[in-house]
């Protein structure tokens, strides 16, 4: 009952409209420095097959027909971008639809003896087998070093992370590219390795989705909070790109094939295979990325209160335009933040977060797409139905 009680709040929020919702080496390409697993593929024992999501234990009503969540594609998604998110970009999202309209989430108590679920996510492995809905990304390989792919790195950390949790009373799904259809899980992991067309970039990095609910950003807080700590390894600050927070298997309002909207998600980034000081640890010390990531992982689950059914709904938010021209975008929420860009009401201003009266937005200047805060009090909902133009390839 009072779990209802609970949602109310946010689904007023919604109603109004108001809101709630983020190195340089010089390499010599020696790949017999590396010090990889001789043969991460043949410890693949536990690749899932279908983690029947299905049986999830809780049920919620994604609210489908709400507003899609722009994808567009980053700025930043140079070299070191993946190019498998890349279309995630945002075709068409749906026009905005009051919340109110798809009926109140109703979260299922979950049984107090049913043990926490993960998926962990092996990017790219297997992206050959990707349905038709995804059929673009067929050939997304990923990074790479040498002769070792970005999937077989992925799965060696994943085949570590997986019997640390398992040994917490963690039940795990290894999932290859290909994420079965609505899979629901306590919480969902993207394992993903970077690389660039240099070995100078570096670091790691981690994003929720776009719209990420509260529980997808404690999940990437504990996790975040682990891995630098725990591998040593410094963090990319300021490299997550469109891609990332438009990742496929996140896009629930467009794909059949990924988690259902109320999955706790991010993508990691775990550092770039390209890089010589991050090989050091990600091939010469793959348990401490392991642990780190599992720590992490546990420290979420710990902290999570399960039947807290609102923290798992993703925001909602109206299409906005602003209410004058000359409205600014700024680089942080905050009225001497950099500027970005000057938008009048003919610009569609596309929100994702809300903080102390800020939105953080999508939106286009030209051909710049622009990702940056506006004040709330200077924009307005609209009813309007957003398109995107389909975003080129890297
Ligand atoms: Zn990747």
């Amino acid at each position: 009952m009072h779990l209802s009680v609970r949602l109310l709040p946010l689904m007023l929020l919604s109603i109004v409209l108001l809101v709630a919702c983020t190195p340089v080496y010089a390499l010599v390409p020696t790949p017999t420095a590396v010090v990889p697993d001789p043969s991460p593929v043949a410890r693949a024992a536990p690749i899932l097959a279908a983690p029947t999501p299905t049986q999830a234990v809780r049920s919620f009503d994604p609210a489908p027909t709400s507003a899609a969540v722009p994808s567009p594609v980053s700025p930043t998604a140079d070299a070191a971008d993946e190019q498998e998110p890349t279309g995630e970009a945002a075709e068409v999202p749906a026009p905005e639809v009051a919340p109110e309209a798809t009926g109140i989430p109703t979260p299922t108590p979950r049984d107090p003896a049913t043990p926490p679920r993960v998926g962990l996510q092996v990017g790219h492995l297997r992206s050959n087998e990707l349905p038709d809905e995804l059929a673009r990304l067929r050939t997304s390989t990923g990074a790479r070093w040498g002769r070792i792919t970005e999937a077989e790195l992925n799965l060696d950390i994943v085949n570590r992370i997986t019997p640390l949790l398992e040994a917490e009373g963690v039940v795990v799904d290894i999932i290859p590219a290909t994420v079965p259809p609505g899979y629901d899980a306590d919480a969902f992991l993207a394992i993903h390795a970077d690389g660039s067309t240099s070995g100078g970039p570096r670091g790691w990095k981690l994003a929720t989705p776009w719209r990420a609910s509260e529980a997808s950003k404690a999940l990437m807080a504990a996790v975040g909070a682990a891995y630098g700590p725990g591998t040593g390894m410094p963090e990319d600050v300021g490299g997550v790109t469109f891609n990332m927070k438009g990742y496929y298997a996140f896009s629930w309002r467009r794909y059949t094939h990924a988690i259902t909207s109320t999955t706790p998600a991010i993508i990691v980034e775990m550092g770039f295979m390209t890089n010589a000081a991050d090989r050091e640890i990600l091939f010469g010390q793959p348990d401490r990325i392991a642990n780190a990531i599992a720590t992490g992982i546990l420290a979420y689950l710990k902290a999570r209160d399960p039947n807290d059914g609102a923290a798992l709904l993703p925001p909602d938010y109206p299409v906005m335009r602003a209410l004058a021209e000359g409205t600014i975008i700024r680089a942080i929420p905050q009225d001497n933040g950099r500027i970005l860009a000057r938008v009048g009401p003919d610009a569609r201003i596309v929100p994702f977060d809300l903080q102390d009266g800020w939105y953080q937005v999508f939106t286009r200047v030209g051909d710049q797409r622009i990702v940056g805060w506006v004040r709330e009090d200077q924009v307005a909902p609209t009813n309007e139905q957003s398109v995107f133009p389909t975003p080129t390839n890297p």
